[in-house]
């Protein structure tokens, strides 16, 4: 089993410094960093295994550019 995957839609990101950078305050684990990319400060997970799959970053971004997919079984593809 992989760990669980948090995806982003690069294009609707608005950045940290637009929003205000819900996703990593609503973290518990605080988990969520930026990193500058495309003019914009992107989220990222930096321990993923660390995640409590509360969805809160998913459902917190106001443009929805946040999935979250769970673990998936090693060697599918999608
Ligand atoms: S994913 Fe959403 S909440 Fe996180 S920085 Fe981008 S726009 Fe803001």
């Amino acid at each position: 089993m992989t760990e669980i995957q948090f995806i982003l839609d690069k294009e609707k990101c608005r950045g940290a410094d637009a929003c205000g950078g819900v996703c990593a305050r609503i973290c518990p684990p605080s988990i969520i960093e930026y990193a500058e990319e495309c003019g914009k400060k992107l989220p990222f997970v930096s321990e993923i295994e660390l995640c409590m799959k509360d969805h809160g970053c998913q459902n917190s971004c106001p443009v929805r550019a946040i999935t979250i997919l769970p673990p998936q079984e090693a060697g599918r593809e999608f």
